[in-house]
């Protein structure tokens, strides 16, 4: 009798849990036996179909592009077509992700999980900007909050500013552009807590004698989207006139070289779309004014991205030219990969100018704080990995993936300082 007062409860609490589920599940895009394929092309025109695809229809996504290969996820509904049209063209395609929605699934996003903040999953929004408020209730004499702006759908794009004296060289991270890159926003926030908490020598050092602006989540519409509705959504969320198409590729959008060379597209429905024009949206329009108006503050700047394991400078828009300083900008990502490579879990990255390495690709933010805010060291950091897991890199690689940037942060400043670049650009 006892045991079926308890069991009556229990039945009923399960099939609540169980419609919940179902229903939480129902609102978010599903995809089940999505593939991620890798496509090594042999030349240009292989290379425009490919990417052509994309633009397409919903049953292609470009995942990745470099200069011999892309990874597209494709619909199931798709694959026949797909490989018999890679077949056609003479073009291996490999299976990467057999199917996506298994790694959504096996919680190697871990969005949904209630815990308290750390680094074991990946947080919401919500929960980082709660743990940006504590941090900087913790250490208000070390912390600032600073407002960027305000997004398309109104939301406020938050940063801080770590200093512990004055006269430091500036370093700003932005994080987060694209919206399913969970491992940026990741990596800074346990970034700026290992510069808070750190008692190791070699961090006091990084963290108080350097100047930290750091936007965790730079794209907050597109990241609130790709928890709530859609994981491997890119993009921001404004709308555009005469397309159904939601989005603009924000790394598309700043005022440099904007829309040249092909280095984006001019169509809404693409990844890469650059928006109607440079700086037509309102989150690179608020970031790139207020780094315009603390530019003489910054001396180095970071783009946090994922994934392919590449460090990549100036310029996108072309790999005909290169910055004056391209070498010392190949001195300090070399002492990024060497870093990161001595450190027990031997990963390697590849460095360059980002047309040169990956593709070429206009109107990015590290392109146009070089060129326009005078931010002389300005890198694109594309984390792990390199495909197995793509954008949806297992909870477990978030410390591993974020003690390697901060070795390669330190040892790419210490090699900015000894080449000069770290000098003051203003009087004190
Ligand atoms: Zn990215």
């Amino acid at each position: 009798m006892k045991l079926w007062v308890c069991a009556v409860p229990l039945v009923v609490l399960l099939s609540a849990l169980a419609n919940a589920a179902s229903i939480g599940q129902d609102e978010r895009v599903r995809y089940d036996n999505y593939s991620v394929y890798k496509v090594k092309y042999a030349n240009a025109l292989q290379r425009s179909v490919l990417l052509q695809l994309d633009e397409e229809s919903n049953d292609f996504n470009l995942w990745h592009e470099a200069s011999d290969q892309v990874h597209v996820m494709v619909s199931p509904k798709a694959k026949l077509e797909f490989e018999a049209r890679m077949s056609q063209m003479n073009a291996s395609a490999e299976v990467l992700i057999e199917n996506v929605q298994s790694l959504i699934q096996d919680g190697s996003d871990g969005a949904l999980r209630d815990s308290s903040f750390g680094w074991t999953s990946y947080h919401t929004l919500e929960k980082i900007e709660a743990w940006l408020d504590e941090i900087l209730a913790s250490y208000p004499e070390i912390v600032t909050g600073f407002l960027v702006g305000q997004s398309y759908e109104g939301r406020d794009i938050r940063g801080i500013k770590i200093s512990y004296k004055s006269g430091n060289p500036g370093v700003f991270i932005e994080s987060n552009i694209h919206a399913r890159e969970w491992i940026t926003s990741a990596t800074a926030t346990w970034f700026i807590n290992e510069l808070l908490t750190s008692s190791d020598a070699a961090v006091r050092d990084l963290a108080e004698n350097h100047d930290w602006y750091i936007v965790p989540v730079f794209n907050v519409d597109g990241f609130v989207y790709s928890h709530v509705k859609d994981r491997m959504w890119r993009k921001s969320r404004s709308p555009s006139a005469g397309s159904t198409c939601i989005g603009v590729d924000l790394n598309r959008n700043y005022d440099s070289h904007w829309m040249e060379n092909g280095g984006a597209s001019d169509n809404p429905c693409a990844e890469t779309y650059a928006g109607l024009s440079a700086f037509s949206e309102p989150e690179t329009k608020a970031l790139s004014e207020y780094i315009s108006g603390i530019k003489d503050k910054v001396n180095v700047l970071f783009a946090f991205h994922s994934y392919s394991q590449v460090l990549l400078s100036p310029y996108g828009h072309t790999d005909e030219e290169f910055p004056d300083n391209y070498d010392d900008l190949l001195q300090v990502a070399k002492a990024y990969a060497d870093a990161v490579n001595s450190l027990q879990y031997g990963t390697t990255y590849r460095y360059g100018s980002s047309a040169e390495v990956l593709y070429i690709a206009s109107g990015c933010t590290n392109d146009w704080a070089y060129v326009k805010a005078d931010i002389e060291i300005s890198y694109t950091i594309e984390f792990r990995d390199t495909g197995h897991h793509g954008f949806l890199l297992p909870p477990t690689h978030i410390i591993p993936n974020a003690e390697e940037t901060l070795a390669g942060i330190t040892a790419l400043l210490a090699e900015s300082r000894e080449l000069g670049y770290l000098e003051l650009k203003y009087d004190l």
